[in-house]
């Protein structure tokens, strides 16, 4: 049994999943997490109910990869395997086979990314060196958003800056941005080329994209994932000059200050209490006023952003919610477009309630003048199917007789 594998290299972590090759069924799922620490571990469910979990301590990357496959490749064949790569630069403007050239390129994405790329890069040297014949693709986060227009990519900056460091805005999530999308004109009936929308992915990172036409016009991530929406743990927007003034207030280094704007700073840091949106919004139940105010804060950024995406955008088919607070709290999605009234959208309050855990669907009063839905985000699937593609084999050209 032929099956296709994807693999997605985080800074602690390794996760992975296993589809057939219709990519209608996934077969098994899981991550190694932990990485590089005594706690690392693996975990996995295959779609048949079984489970599978067990101890790595200190595992790296590369023994996290051996044991993927080694559970994974024990009952079936690897086809074809899909990488998922956070930064594809100005490079990659869609998913890319993987040959030496495109590695070399994903290389030196890495200046830009370098919690990330270089863990992608080691991972597919691995796979490169253990099945130099299975094909291999890499689908970034990046390259949705290589659509950008130059009013929308370019900072405020001297202009030599990009030309001699391609200092620009190149956003992320966009596998996700662009799967919910495609989700969304399905439900409209209209072609992904014909749909005009705002996607929210609310995850542990946070972004919005203005979709127009089908391809990215807008999206609040900037040169990193640290730029536009509050987060979990990033601070999201805040004023330049910040980092100098606090530099000076706390005695700390500019690396110290960034550090605490990634890792200190968002849900976390306004709450002093957790990043995580379930511990937040059970303490705001129980009046922890901290809590409440850091979901305040990150609601408002959010409608003020959805309202920011607009400005690309001359119509609006929907309003999508994904990642794992779009898709579980209702009240966040009702507070949001609680601010939301300007653009005519109304929260169906029943609707959305029952949108919780796991469901999909429409979240918006028949009357109201865009539709918002809650779609879930499956970047996995979506880093499958474009892994597929690199399957096929190339259309045969067919030469007319006489
Ligand atoms: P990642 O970016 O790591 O993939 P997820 O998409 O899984 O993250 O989203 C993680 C966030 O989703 C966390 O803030 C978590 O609190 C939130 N979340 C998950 N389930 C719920 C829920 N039932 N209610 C509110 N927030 C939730």
């Amino acid at each position: 049994m032929d099956n296709i594998l994807v693999l997605n290299a985080g800074s602690s972590s390794l996760k992975f999943a296993v589809f057939d090759l219709a990519v209608t069924d996934l077969r098994a799922g899981g991550i190694v997490q932990s990485l590089d620490s005594p706690e690392a571990c693996f975990l996995m469910k295959t779609s048949a109910g079984g489970s599978r979990s067990c101890c790595l301590p200190g595992a790296t990357i590369v023994e996290a990869l051996e044991k993927i496959i080694s559970e994974v490749s024990a009952e079936s064949s690897l086809a074809a395997i899909g990488h998922r790569v956070v930064h594809g630069g100005e490079f990659f403007g869609g998913a890319s086979r993987i040959d030496e050239a495109s590695l070399g390129e994903i290389e030196r994405c890495g200046r830009l990314a370098p919690l990330h790329n270089p863990r992608s890069v080691a991972v597919i040297r691995e796979v490169l060196r253990q099945f130099p014949k299975t094909p291999q693709a890499a689908v970034f986060d990046t390259a949705f958003h290589q659509s950008l227009p130059p009013k929308a990519f370019h900072y405020a900056i001297p202009y030599d800056f990009y030309a001699k460091h391609r200092i620009r805005r190149y956003g992320f999530h966009g596998i996700s941005h662009a799967y919910v999308g495609e989700q969304a004109a399905r439900r409209l009936g209209l072609a992904f080329s014909d749909l005009n929308a705002i996607t929210v992915h609310l995850g542990n990172g946070c972004s919005a994209c203005a979709i127009r036409q089908g391809r990215s016009a807008d999206t609040t991530m900037g040169l990193t994932p640290l730029e536009g929406l509050v987060m979990g743990n990033r601070s999201g927007d805040v004023d330049p000059a910040m980092h100098a003034f606090l530099a000076e207030c706390e005695n700390l280094s500019l690396r110290q200050v960034d550090e605490i704007l990634n890792h200190k700073s968002g849900l976390l840091g306004l709450s002093g209490l957790s990043n995580d949106m379930r511990t937040l919004a059970a303490a705001e139940a129980a009046g922890n006023e901290r809590a409440r105010l850091a979901i305040d804060v990150f609601c408002h950024r959010l409608a003020k952003a959805v309202l920011s995406m607009g400005a690309s955008l001359e119509t609006i088919d929907a309003l999508v919610f994904t990642g794992g607070i779009g898709e579980n709290s209702p009240s966040v999605r009702e507070r949001t477009l609680a601010q939301l009234g300007v653009l005519g959208v109304r929260c169906d309050p029943e609707l959305n309630r029952s949108h919780g855990l796991g469901s999909q669907g429409r979240i918006t009063t028949e009357d109201s003048a865009v539709p918002a839905f809650v779609i879930e985000a499956n970047e996995e699937l979506a880093i499958a199917r474009e892994t597929c593609r690199f399957l096929k084999p190339a259309p045969q050209i067919r030469l007319k007789s006489g």
